[in-house]
């Protein structure tokens, strides 16, 4: 077999057991790795285990093995650095979105002050939280299982913002419109045990294993992916991303498993606009019209959906935005409708006030408007949302006394709502809900679609 050298000089063809040329799901997927610092990182003492291997040049030949064995099963495989060189963040991430892949990991080791307090066990960060990761979570559970077969300890997924408690880790939260992701510490080169392991091949061949097997079932589960169609003409003019000719176009969202099965799981399917959960209806095997109403109100609109497929692969959150034109005097129209019909027509009017909020921007007169969008998410049962615009409220409009804002406290910060993000850990066990789920990807360009969308065009954005 021919050897495979980075430029540490170390071979790092892989030999171990694991069978790569059986899986067709891997054939022609792109995958990501990054092994995380290198360079010189390297002679950061806190990076150095106790018998002097660095964490990049460990990072590094798990990611060689990794690479190896992806690549023998037919994936196109993208490294971050294939050598001991210092790669900037900046670097690896244009790298990364140049190549657009369907999943990314990066691969690191954790360290802990004392090499002698005992402390190794496996972790998984994923960006954000369960609500806006869905997919990367799906892909950190499997891991975590492969972790837990490989060191025989029980592994922890965590939110990189536990790190970040505002934006999570750079790496993911930069990539996390491109692809599920996910950064592995499979344990603790400071640990003395364990790094006399991290220096054994074997054992280095096993770690790129429990990574090969999680991505292998983890595509093997197929990645959910959707296009979202209009009925009428886009344009974009000025700040108006995505204009549409018609306020009342057909919205219909195209759904694929990305495996074999060809259908989604109709009952995980959640669609909002503006953050207001819409109903929808099937037209055809996994294409949905989108209800939103009689008609889309002048301003600036998000529409986000997630979904499952038949596999409980998480679809990735899908966000396409567009706006409806607006003329003069429409925002105050919006506001007189919405406040008016709040109390019997919630939803329709919370449509309204976002809408004429979306028109109105930072404008300082907005105070009343956004304390009626919290009311607007409160009677629709949506205390998040409406919470986040009471936030709002006490931190942008400060003559506001009157309302008995509930305050989040510093020690609460890890699981207060960030713009909509809420922020959870899960150590080892997960949420009965979430059991058996997997991952996702959406159409990643504007388009104009032909076949039976043959009139529709087609925008969306990634989140
Ligand atoms: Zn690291």
């Amino acid at each position: 077999m021919a050897a495979v050298l980075c430029s540490c000089g170390k071979d790092h063809r892989y030999r171990g057991g694991a069978a790569l040329d059986d899986r067709p799901w891997l054939y022609g997927k792109k995958i990501f790795i990054d092994p995380g610092h290198g360079g010189r990182s390297s002679s950061d003492l806190f990076r150095v285990s106790r018998n002097g291997q660095a964490e990049g040049e460990i990072n590094l030949r798990v990611a060689m093995f990794l690479s190896d064995m992806l690549k023998r099963s037919g994936a196109y495989v993208s490294l971050s650095r294939k050598g001991d060189s210092d790669t900037p963040l900046d670097e690896r991430l244009r790298i990364a979105e140049a190549f657009s892949p369907d999943l990314l990991v990066s691969i690191h080791h954790n360290g802990s002050q004392h090499s002698c307090d005992g402390v190794n066990y496996p972790s998984i960060l994923f960006w954000g939280s369960v609500k806006t990761s869905p997919a990367s979570y799906d892909l950190a559970r499997l891991l975590k299982s492969e972790f837990e077969r490989l060191t025989g300890r029980s592994a922890v997924i965590a939110s990189d913002m536990i790190f970040f408690s505002e934006t999570g880790t750079r790496m993911l939260s930069k990539t996390s419109g491109i692809c599920p992701g996910i950064i592995g510490e499979a344990g603790f080169f400071s640990d003395e045990k364990h790094s006399i392991e991290l220096s054994d091949k074997v054992y280095l061949e096993r770690e790129a294993e429990a990574y090969y097997e999680a991505i292998s079932l983890y595509l093997k589960r197929g990645i959910p992916s959707a296009e979202l169609h209009f009925s009428c003409g886009i344009e974009t003019r000025g700040i108006m991303p995505n204009l549409l000719s018609d306020c009342r176009p057909s919205m219909v969202i195209r759904f694929y498993s990305g495996n074999d099965d060809r259908c989604i799981d109709p009952s995980s399917l959640r669609i909002s606009l503006d953050g207001v959960p819409v109903s929808f209806k099937k037209i055809l095997s996994d294409v949905y019209q989108v209800d939103y109403g009689k008609e889309l109100y002048p301003g600036i609109h998000r529409l986000r959906f997630v979904f499952r497929n038949t596999r409980s692969q998480s679809s990735m959150v899908s966000q396409a935005h567009f706006s409806v034109p607006a003329k003069k005097g429409d925002r105050a129209c919006l506001i007189g409708r919405g406040r008016a019909g709040l109390h019997h027509s919630p939803r329709n009017s919370l449509l309204m006030l976002l809408s004429a909020y979306s028109l109105g921007g930072t404008d300082p007169g907005d105070e009343r408007l956004v304390g009626d969008i919290a009311k607007g998410f409160l009677m629709i049962g949506d205390k998040n949302s409406a919470d986040f615009y009471r936030n709002k409220l006490r931190l942008y409009y400060t003559t506001n006394k009157r309302e008995n804002f509930s305050a989040v406290e510093l020690s609460e910060r890890l699981i207060v709502d960030f713009h909509g993000k809420k922020i959870q850990c899960f150590a080892s066990s997960v949420p009965s809900e979430n059991k058996g789920r997997k991952s996702s990807k959406i159409a990643k360009n504007p388009a104009v679609t032909t076949g039976i969308f043959g009139i529709f065009k087609t925008i969306f954005n990634r989140h």
